[in-house]
């Protein structure tokens, strides 16, 4: 009687109970772990919070929110659908921080992945004794992922700017920064994961076991399963950082510059920097944004002028890492690696600060922005891979031609190198076809009634690019027709899909990307 209570509470949640009844068979039933029906949740506040993401753009309502406590519950979840006649989409939610509901799932069921955390009883983030690699729940952030290793004194390499994001969901993408550019994504960062597939198999892979899934999964947008551990490597971690920028009214003598500073990138190349970015300054009151704070008070009228003289002024952003004793050291040793470069002459800052504080540099912003109620707001936003060979003709035509013309740019717009060298091919995550390419971030914030203005700014920009030739990717990608992912993935739609079949054939993993549904 129990078991038959929960299944027809689960097919209600679903709403089949009705296609299920009129099928009578009822003895057919596919079996249910009691546990699970227990943890389904259609409470307004939960189903109203799985209908939202960062980007306050898309709802998209659930039928209901699974909240897992075990790997366990999550493949009897999905089990439950795959085997049924009428199955029912599943979207893990790692925190939500998508902006184009990308981990939501219409009429489906939202796993909150968050859940999780609860249950493990202090086991989310375990470090092997030696310290050369941890063992991360899907649902760990890298927040938490920093902190527990660095009690340790190691950390992983590559990291995002934002560090409350899940492993789960930047591995589901790529996971880039500054780091990037050497060590290559956080997808090109891991060991081995365990995941389910739409199939409810529960399965561990890496580049030597069930190799296929292992790459699918890697910037395959939650499209093969639900990966509930990831194994990262762990290095020394430094101390403190030596963090630089450099501003530029020339973009060519930058982008030089970047590309020049990315070609020394050896894992253990000593002369090799630890970070690059770049980004553009204009007007928008201060030099200063939510991503970090840097430039010290007595500089911000300078540098608005300058702003406001060129227009658009552009940062790169170097980081180099060292211990307690080493400031002096790694101070010769920058200004070694700097000399030479074309920046503007007295436009460059510096500060060192304790490695843990620049990786969690974006939380103060964060909390700035929250204060003022501006961080739950709509996030349009834009993010492409340019190729090297065609970045001067999408600053000419982007930044200058359309952004700076616009002139509504709110929040950051990121601009930095990195080497295709660093990315595996076999992994799903799409970039441009050439050995350097730039990452672009137009991460703007708009109110609730001017969304539409970067909307349409966002949609210029990609028609410029597609009638110039110019071959942009998109990173964290959102289209709505399934040509456009055909074209997006290009080369790889092919085995894209057939992974497709293979791994998640009833198409239940991940809907809010539509791709397949
Ligand atoms: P969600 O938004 O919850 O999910 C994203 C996708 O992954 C969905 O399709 C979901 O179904 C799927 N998914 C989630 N968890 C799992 C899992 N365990 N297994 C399989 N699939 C899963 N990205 C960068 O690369 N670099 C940055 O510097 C960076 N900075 C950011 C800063 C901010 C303020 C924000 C909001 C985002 C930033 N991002 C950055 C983007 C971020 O990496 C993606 O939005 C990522 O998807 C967010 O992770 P999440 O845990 O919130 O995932």
């Amino acid at each position: 009687f129990t078991a038959i209570f929960i299944i027809s509470r689960l097919m209600s949640i679903v709403g089949i109970s009705e296609h299920w009844n009129s099928m009578n068979i009822s003895s057919k039933l596919p079996p249910l772990d009691v546990a699970i029906a227990d943890k389904l949740s259609v409470d307004p506040s939960a189903v109203e919070s799985a209908s939202r993401d960062y980007g306050h753009i898309a709802k998209v309502v659930p039928k209901a929110v699974l909240h897992p406590s075990s790997v366990e519950d999550i493949a009897a979840l999905v089990k439950f659908s795959y085997d049924n006649p009428v199955p029912f989409t599943v979207a893990a939610k790692g925190h939500g921080h998508s902006v184009r509901g990308q981990a939501m799932a219409d009429n489906g069921v939202v796993i909150d992945m968050a859940s999780m955390k609860k249950h493990r009883n202090g086991t989310g983030i375990r470090v092997s004794s030696d310290g050369h690699y941890a063992d991360v729940g899907g649902e760990q952030l890298w927040f938490d992922v920093l902190n527990a290793t660095l009690k340790r004194g190691v950390a992983p390499v590559s990291w995002t700017d934002y560090l409350y994001l899940t492993v789960g969901g930047t591995l589901s993408n790529a996971g880039i920064s500054g780091q990037s550019f050497r060590f290559g994504p956080q997808i090109s960062n891991v060991y081995e994961m365990d995941v389910i597939t739409g199939n409810a198999d529960i399965v561990t892979c890496s580049p030597k076991k069930n190799s296929e899934l292992f790459y699918a999964v890697l910037g395959g947008l939650g499209q093969f399963g639900i990966i509930t551990r990831a194994r990262i490597p762990l290095e020394p971690a430094p101390k403190r950082v030596k963090w630089v920028r450099m501003l530029y009214n020339d973009f060519t003598a930058f982008t030089r510059d970047q590309e020049l500073l990315i070609s020394i990138n050896g894992r253990r190349d000593k002369n090799a920097l630890d970070y690059v970015e770049g980004s553009l300054l204009m007007d928008q009151g201060s030099p200063d944004n939510w991503r970090s704070s840097f430039f010290p008070p007595k500089d911000h009228k300078r540098i608005t002028s300058l702003i406001s003289n060129h227009g658009i002024i552009y940062c790169l952003e170097v980081v180099k890492h060292h211990d307690d004793q080493t400031e002096d050291i790694v101070d010769k040793e920058l200004r070694q690696v700097l000399k030479g470069l074309s920046y503007m002459p007295g436009l460059m800052f510096e500060k060192h600060v304790l490695y843990a504080e620049f990786l969690n540099r974006v939380e103060s912003g964060e909390a700035k922005l929250r204060s003022r109620g501006l961080w739950d707001v709509p996030h349009p936003w834009l993010n492409l891979f340019v190729p090297k060979s065609q970045i001067a003709d999408f600053n000419e035509g982007v930044f200058k031609g359309i952004v700076l013309k616009r002139n509504i740019t709110k929040g950051p717009v990121l601009v930095y190198p990195m080497n295709r060298q660093k990315w595996d091919d076999r992994m799903s995550a799409v970039i441009p076809d050439e050995e350097v390419f730039y990452a672009v971030g137009f991460l703007h914030s708009s109110g609730f009634d001017d969304r539409e203005a970067f909307d349409d700014q966002n949609a210029e920009i990609l028609q410029f690019c597609d009638e110039a030739g110019i071959r942009v990717k998109q990173y964290l990608p959102h289209f709505t027709s399934k040509d456009a992912w055909i074209n997006h993935f290009g080369s790889k739609w092919e085995t894209f899909q057939q992974k497709k079949h293979q791994f998640d054939p009833k198409m239940l993993l991940s809907p809010g990307q539509r791709i397949f549904n």
